[in-house]
């Protein structure tokens, strides 16, 4: 969701006139899109920051803008921490930085502007997209849910829905423009229609995406488990460019711990729906994220975690180790687990999902997979290229071509797949078809316009890092 308004933010500066800084260049802007999910946020914020102040200092025409999901929370503290930052945004009002950067200027001080609500779906800002031939569709922004561990719904709000004309006609003008594959996004994305009373709303919505000409992948995250409805399936089942793969997210195996998370399923509810979905759709496959060392989690809840994720064979398992976030309740709960422990929990985690995610890779040894060449550039090994890209069911798989032949990001590829690891399958022989699509076209015509603009190739999405800024500078 962040990175996506990050790209609202690149297409509205670059909307208003600001060109991308030249690769080695000073910029004379810097914006700060931060996550307060992540752990660190603020460490890392006020580290890039006092990196910036000097240069602040000697450059009354350099401006720095904080936005995002820390801006939102800390408000006015970001100011009395770094007196020099031009601008903080929230959240919900996106649309204002270029006035506030312009109002900042002419005034001489710091603006800050919190919305407590939406101000524009962020959909109906301009975006400059990361890539050309995938891009992210939001169909809500907000949270109903009162996750005890989660600090989005304090400051995304309540969920709000996109209408679903909006949603189709954007999902229409991207693949007009090349994209052929598009991901739904949501917070809790299949809880859409909760705000125009249609519980079927997004199941509707994915049958609708099958009609869409052009497009060839459709992907969505991330489904909350207690509105996960067989009509879901089954839509997913029947619509052709509905992508095989699932990602759910389940944070604890345990039943007392979910109930601690204020999580309103429990294990065998979460089990169900992914036997359904194996059930429905024989080759999917389903990925999750896992929460270890919740407050108060027991030897045997986490024992229950360990055998779930066993029982669930995931193809991959994003785990996290919990963190205190101030504002939430479990920052507070009795019961904090010791870093000692969490760290015991957390490796012993990661060894068993290894062994399960490589006994799932195993399993499509000596098939044939498409393979859609992903953004970045393979190695080049003995006069072959070795390329990556994502697999129908969100495998990882690289694949071997010959030096001769020329694949652009948004081409397909179908491979024998030849070997297995916990992280990603590996085809050693060359592609049995290549594929040159309107997604690989898209990519060429955008990077022959992106070096003509001014030598830059990328958007840089995300905070950069100490490292990033000082190779910058
Ligand atoms: S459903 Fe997701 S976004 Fe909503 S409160 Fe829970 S963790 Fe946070």
């Amino acid at each position: 969701m962040n990175a996506h308004d990050t790209e609202r933010i690149s297409g509205l500066l670059l909307e208003a006139g600001y060109v991308q800084a030249l690769v080695g260049s000073e910029p004379d802007l810097v914006v700060f899109n931060t996550c307060a999910v992540r752990e660190n946020a603020d460490n890392k914020l006020y580290g890039n920051l006092s990196f910036l102040a000097p240069r602040k200092k000697s450059d009354r025409n350099f401006q720095i803008a904080v936005g995002g999901c820390m801006a939102q929370k800390d408000q006015d503290s970001i100011i009395k921490r770094a007196p020099y930052v031009d601008v903080v945004f929230g959240t919900h009002n996106i649309g204002s930085l270029v006035t506030l950067l312009e109002r900042a200027r002419i005034e001489e001080e710091s603006q800050v502007e919190i919305k407590e609500s939406l101000e524009h779906f962020p959909s109906t800002l301009p975006a400059r997209r990361h890539s050309a031939f995938s891009a992210w569709v939001s169909v809500s922004v907000g949270c109903n849910n009162t996750c005890t561990f989660c600090i989005v719904p304090s400051l995304r709000g309540i969920e709000k829905d996109r209408t679903e004309i909006d949603i189709l006609n954007e999902i229409r003008t991207v693949v007009d423009a090349g994209a052929i594959e598009i991901t739904l996004l949501g917070q809790n994305v299949n809880a859409y229609g909760v705000g125009f009373g249609d519980r079927g709303a997004f199941a509707k919505l994915l049958r609708k995406c099958g009609e869409i000409s052009g497009l060839e992948r459709v992907r969505f995250m991330s489904p909350h488990p207690r509105d996960f409805t067989d009509d879901v399936i089954a839509a997913m089942a029947e619509t052709h460019n509905v992508m095989p793969h699932l990602h759910m997210p389940l944070q604890s195996g345990s039943d007392q711990i979910l109930q601690a998370m204020r999580r309103s399923y429990r294990r065998d509810r979460y089990l169900g729906i992914i036997e359904k979905v194996r059930t429905a759709i024989p080759t999917s496959t389903i990925t999750t994220d896992i929460i270890v060392g919740f407050p108060g989690e027991s030897d045997e809840d986490f024992q229950a975690t360990l055998d779930l994720v066993e029982e669930a064979k995931f193809l991959a398992a994003y785990t996290f180790q919990y963190s205190k976030r101030p504002g939430t309740p479990a920052a507070t709960m009795a019961g904090q687990i010791s870093d000692s422990v969490m760290k015991e929990r957390y490796d012993a985690l990661h060894i068993l999902q290894q062994e399960m995610s490589h006994e799932v890779n195993n399993q499509v040894l000596g098939t044939e997979q498409e393979i859609l060449v992903a953004d970045h550039e393979g190695r080049r090994d003995d006069g072959k290229a070795r390329m990556t890209g994502r697999t129908k069911d969100f495998r990882l798989a690289h694949f071997t071509i010959d030096a001769t032949d020329v694949l652009r990001p948004g081409d397909a590829v179908i491979s024998k797949i030849t070997k297995a690891s916990p992280n990603f399958i590996l085809a050693e022989e060359r592609p049995i078809s290549i594929r040159r699509t309107r997604g690989g076209d898209a990519t060429e015509i955008r990077s022959q316009e992106r070096s003509a603009e001014n030598g830059s190739t990328a958007i840089m999405v995300g905070m950069p890092t100490l490292s990033q800024l000082k190779a910058r500078s």
